[in-house]
């Protein structure tokens, strides 16, 4: 049911209208952030479409036929050959690709080709989804042109991307674009309640962290965003509480590890996050608008130790360095310089008091 699906009201009642009207497009390019909810959506169709027992016009969600259109049958091993066969679902007409490596390839998009131009085997409509369809190259994307023009009546290709940019005219041309919008923080934190996930102050952070997105709300990549926050709040600690600049460098060693390589950019995000928390504290702005809620006594710490210049400062130092890592410079003495520049920018408030007339 698509009742069970968390935001984007809108696209629900465009579906159930396309549903009624028996029109739902052969092609269909989902769009909009990562972990919105595309392929839940997408599989939703799915079972309007070939659920025996339908609920007005949508799955009824309880039959085998409903349960066995969300089970898709990965391959045991991740190498990337095993990846370019059709990942099928349970129910034997959906099936979704992925790409094995960086790309989609043409032997996966003629794979579906064919198999969209069978009838269904069990339901009334085959539905073939194809995830991350911005790593489509324009070889692939060619040989997907012409069952996208006029895939068979009876088959379903739903492309989903957070880039629809990356896509060729030609593909947009033939496919009716649906847009997904992001779920609201209090959607999100409805949704981690009602389904237990999370209890209610952990669910309004999760909410706050996820950005809209449903996906990351509930991933694990909230666990690992707690653990990259409280590095950062020990670099801003470091700079406006303690001046511990042993500490800086260590934590300027430590975003450099290999093992966060890819997190970089996320915690100099979080790092800015904070700062402006900090900010907004130090300009005595009413609490109820801090990012970083459940921080409160500590960025109230943090704050008391700042006026309103130096973390403007900071997020202007931290701006200029990703500038800089645009040329490529070197990472790792960027960071270095970047924490001991902060860390000189401006003594603390409370110390200012006590230099001798
Ligand atoms: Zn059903």
């Amino acid at each position: 049911m698509l009742d069970h699906l968390t935001g984007n009201e809108r696209v629900k009642s465009l579906f159930r209208k396309l549903l009624e009207a028996g029109r739902v497009p052969g092609a269909m390019l989902f769009t909009g952030e990562e972990g919105i909810g595309k392929k839940l959506f997408a599989l939703e169709l799915a079972r309007a479409l070939n659920c025996p027992n339908r609920q007005g016009v949508e799955g009824c969600g309880a039959c085998p036929a409903c349960k066995r259109t969300g089970k898709f049958n990965y391959p045991q091993s991740a190498e990337p050959a095993d990846l370019e066969d059709i990942i099928w679902t349970d129910h034997p007409d959906v099936g979704m690709v992925v790409a094995p490596k960086r790309v989609l390839k043409v032997d996966q998009m003629r794979r579906i080709e064919r198999e969209a131009n069978y009838r269904p085997y069990e339901g009334k409509a085959r539905v073939f989804l194809i995830e991350d369809a911005d790593k489509l190259n324009e070889q692939s994307e060619n040989a997907l042109l012409k069952v996208l023009e006029e895939p068979p009546h009876t088959s379903h290709i739903v492309l989903l991307t957070s880039r629809p940019g990356m896509l060729l005219p030609t593909i947009h041309s033939r496919c009716q674009m649906i847009r997904f919008a992001p779920v609201s923080a209090s959607e999100i934190e409805a949704h981690l309640l009602k389904n237990k996930i999370a209890s209610a102050g952990e669910a309004r952070m999760r909410a706050r962290v996820a950005r809209g997105s449903l996906g990351r709300a509930v991933s694990d990549e909230f666990e690992s965003y707690v653990e990259m926050r409280a590095a950062m709040l020990k670099i801003l600690q470091a700079l406006a509480v303690t001046d511990d600049r042993i500490q800086l460098l260590r934590s300027a060693e430590e975003l450099n590890d290999a093992r966060h390589k890819d997190e970089y950019e996320a915690r100099l995000d979080i790092l800015e996050a904070l700062i402006r928390d900090a900010w907004m504290l130090a300009l005595n702005a009413p609490a109820a608008g801090v990012v970083n809620e459940d921080l409160l006594p500590e960025l109230q710490k943090i704050s008391a130790r700042l006026d309103g210049a130096r973390p403007a400062g900071w997020l202007s130092q931290i701006e200029e360095l990703r500038e800089q890592l645009i040329v490529n410079i070197n990472r790792k003495s960027a960071t270095d310089a970047l924490f001991l520049t902060m860390a000189a920018a401006a003594p603390p408030l409370e110390r200012k008091r006590f230099v001798p007339k």
